[in-house]
């Protein structure tokens, strides 16, 4: 069984950011520069955006974080949105999701230059992915073609089975995974809540992909033997015994699954290191658009 590392593989990733970066630094260029919104005070999104930051300061990028209270009004977020897309210094924006429910996470989406929209989800973008143009990927799917990449996980004539068809992570990750690429050409089955057969259709994937948000969802019984696992998942389930009171989880029941398993993601130190591999990937595609290198 090999594990799928996020820890290796997204060093690696972010190991050939830093030589670019570095290359156009001694050439004078300006370095890359992220922006990223955060609103209010959710203890899992201010670990997610700290951790962007810190990455972004890893390969020699610029980072900048805005912050607002959780009562901020649509329109003065929508107006800080429209002066960072006008900022020539500014490349990447990202809005930490999820957004209070009184701000529309559509519009504030619609609002980012889909030229600078590093987490790919504006209406353009994902519309380029679904044609196969050149576009932002949403970075957690990116990050795991990043993963089958590294592990150089062969995916060609092979069925995946997506569970969760969310625009960020599963809608994403079945169209690039039935995508004309070298890490692409499945037969792939999309799942969600409405799928009634799930388990058996789970069990014919050569590659599952665990989207949903279920901690410990996929059992031992749902996979085949050989299967490849991709474990997208993060709960936070309450554990005493933990420092922080609790324990982050993924979707898949991690030492069943593994015991059947070709290769397996982990939870944590999987999917998730991956995506600010994404994240920075996009980010410094965007930067060079900007800059014409
Ligand atoms: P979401 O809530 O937007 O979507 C969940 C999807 O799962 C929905 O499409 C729903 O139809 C499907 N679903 C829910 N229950 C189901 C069931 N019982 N059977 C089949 N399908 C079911 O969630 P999301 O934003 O796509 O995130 C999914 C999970 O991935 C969450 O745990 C989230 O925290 C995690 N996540 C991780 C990363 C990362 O970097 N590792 C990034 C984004 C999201």
């Amino acid at each position: 069984m090999i594990l799928l590392d996020g820890k290796v593989a997204s060093a690696a990733v972010k190991e050939s950011i830093k030589q670019e970066t570095d290359v156009l630094l001694a050439n004078g260029k300006r370095a890359p520069h992220l922006a990223a919104i955060l609103v209010g005070n959710n203890g899992a999104s201010e670990t997610y955006v700290a951790s962007k930051v810190k990455n972004c300061e890893e390969v020699g990028f610029q980072s900048s974080l805005i912050r607002f209270d959780s009562d901020v009004d649509e329109e003065t977020l929508l107006n800080q949105i429209i002066q960072l897309n006008n900022d020539t210094s500014v490349d990447g924006i990202l809005v930490q999701l999820p957004l209070p429910k009184h701000i529309s996470e559509a519009k504030v989406i619609e609002t980012i230059s889909p030229n600078k929209d590093v987490d790919g989800f504006h209406p353009i973008n994902a519309g380029k992915l679904v044609q196969g143009l050149p576009s932002f990927i949403p970075a957690t799917p990116y990050g795991i073609m990043l993963m089958l990449e590294h592990y150089n996980i062969q995916t060609k004539g092979k069925h995946a089975v997506v569970i969760g068809r969310s625009n960020i992570v599963g809608r994403p990750m079945s169209i690039l995974l039935s995508s004309n690429l070298p890490y692409g050409n499945c037969t792939v089955t999309l799942c969600h809540s409405h799928t009634p057969n799930l388990n058996e259709l789970c069990l014919q994937g050569d590659i599952v992909v665990a989207a949903l948000g279920r901690p410990g969802f996929v059992k031992a019984e749902m996979v085949k033997e050989g299967a490849v696992i991709i474990d997208v998942g993060i709960t936070r389930v309450t554990d005493e015994t933990a420092k922080k009171g609790f324990r982050i989880k993924g979707d898949v029941a991690f030492d069943e699954v593994a015991a059947k398993a070709a290769a397996i993601t982990p939870v944590p130190g999987g999917v998730g290191l991956m995506t600010i591999a994404g994240l920075l990937k996009n980010t410094l595609q965007a930067y060079k658009a900007s800059i014409g290198v």
